[in-house]
């Protein structure tokens, strides 16, 4: 049940802090799976052969020659990575997702420091960061716990752009938890200010969403790490 990185060690974590509710009753309410995907069906949408014969067409046009032997298998390899790293494209985040009903009320729910990587879309290179997400239940509905990282890795595995990306979290927890609230905050470094341009490695990007009744002491409880 517990995972590594939705807590950090100076700092109480989520199932510390749900333990200390007190649970009479757990059991799911709702489940979204109509729109859920098989891998095979995501792999069937996305055209490995046309990635691989556009992967040959940049080698080419890089002055490269494809049919050399390191080379000659690369396009193949492209476009399984991108298979991989965009199956979030045909993955519905609510598909995966239970919520509970917990008989007592708790307070702000906070799963951070989860490990993120997606890619920009204006430059297809990744960005690599970390989330944190945040929702304040309402009528006891609350998310699975390991379901706040499964939607941003689905919402990750997108051409993307950091601000929508932490826009779509927080609008699929408002969706699927329907709670009182929500505040996802997204710290990335953009391999295309690392790489290219500017070339500023290690500049970190921030951006945030709130959604519904948060307050700035909500926001300052989940920056500070102090849940007490
Ligand atoms: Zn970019």
């Amino acid at each position: 049940m517990r995972e590594p990185n939705t807590a950090s060690k100076s700092q109480p974590c989520i199932y510390c802090l749900l333990n200390q509710i007190s649970v009479v009753k757990r059991v799911p309410v709702k489940a979204f799976n109509a729109d859920r995907k098989t891998d095979r069906q995501c792999e069937r949408m996305i055209d490995k052969k046309r990635i691989e014969n556009a992967v040959k067409e940049i080698l080419f046009a890089i002055g490269e020659d494809p049919t050399r032997e390191g080379l000659v298998e690369t396009p193949a390899r492209v476009a399984d990575m991108y298979a991989e790293i965009f199956a979030g494209l045909h993955t519905n985040p609510k598909g995966c997702t239970k919520i509970f009903h917990e008989s007592e009320n708790s307070g702000l729910v906070v799963v951070k420091d989860i490990a993120f990587q997606s890619v920009c879309e204006h430059h297809l290179i990744p960005f690599i960061g970390k989330a944190c997400i945040a929702y304040k239940p309402k009528d006891g509905r609350i998310l699975g716990l390991s379901k706040a990282a499964r939607i941003l890795d689905i919402l990750s595995a997108r051409p993307q752009v950091q601000e929508r990306l932490t826009a779509q979290v927080a609008q699929t927890i408002m969706e699927i938890v329907e709670p009182k609230g929500v505040y996802v905050y997204i710290e990335a470094e953009h391999l295309c200010m690392t790489m290219r341009g500017v070339k500023k490695p290690g500049a970190k990007t921030a951006t945030t969403c709130i959604k519904g009744e948060i307050s700035e002491s909500d926001i300052a409880t989940v920056r500070g790490g102090n849940y007490s």
